[in-house]
């Protein structure tokens, strides 16, 4: 699907959010300023005049088999919320699943991966139980026509399929992650991708990896992340 770019909406948003993470990351470290960028970054889709297109809807979990990519910022923010918010027993269901589902993934490259559906450890009864500290590429997925989730969902080896979005909701969160993201770079935390699960599971058996990230430094010692190619770098102010 196409679209054309609303170069102002993308710029307002760049500028406001890097200068607005900036100074939080400097003043309450990078896994705190998350946590407060989230709610800007939900108030910027749900401020989008094509969002009431989306297809998107609680009990909708289509997604939630597919892949899932993250910063270690958000792997630390969401193992906070998982132990302030999710029983005991949940949360032995989630490391159970995350150690599952990354035994499964391991060894495979993006290419396989993508083709793969395997439930996110989060969703559980059709609802995410971490929603308010979900990653920001849950944030940023939707669709208008939930056909093509299901579609894709059914054929995960078919990639032409193109579930329709919302162009507005589409370059308002896009916008939203990247200056979040430069902020990050800008301030010399690491802002590589890791799959979910991996991720999930490193921090877990790996005590100093928080520590690690806090001072700057690449988080997991057994795991390597990728490098974002920024989609709105030459928009940027
Ligand atoms: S974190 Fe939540 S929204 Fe994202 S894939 Fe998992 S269950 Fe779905």
């Amino acid at each position: 699907m196409e679209i054309t770019l609303d170069v102002p909406l993308i710029r307002d948003i760049l500028r406001r959010e890097y200068d607005q993470a900036r100074d939080e990351i400097r003043d309450l470290g990078a896994i705190r300023a998350l946590e407060r960028s989230r709610q800007r970054h939900d108030a910027r889709i749900a401020a989008a005049p094509d969002v009431t297109t989306l297809a998107c809807s609680t009990g909708c979990a289509w997604c939630c088999y597919f892949t899932v990519d993250v910063r270690a910022a958000e792997v630390f923010a969401i193992l906070d919320f998982v132990e302030q918010s999710l029983t005991p027993g949940e949360q032995a269901r989630v490391q159970a699943e995350v150690r599952a589902n990354s035994a499964l993934l391991r060894g495979l490259d993006d290419g396989q991966r993508v083709t793969r559906n395997v439930k996110c450890p989060f969703l559980a009864d059709g609802r995410c139980v971490i929603y308010a500290a979900r990653p920001q590429s849950c944030r940023n997925y939707h669709a208008t026509n939930a056909a093509g989730c299901q579609q894709s969902y059914e054929d995960p080896e078919n990639l032409d399929i193109d579930p329709e979005f919302a162009p507005v909701v589409y370059q308002a969160g896009g916008a939203h992650v990247e200056a979040f993201s430069t902020a990050m770079h800008d301030a010399g935390y690491e802002v590589d991708a890791y799959e979910l699960n991996s991720a999930l599971e490193a921090a877990l058996a790996e005590p100093g990896a928080r520590a690690r990230f806090e001072s700057r430094q690449a988080p997991f010692a057994g795991l390597s992340g990728e490098e974002v190619v920024a989609e709105f770098d030459d928009l940027e102010p």
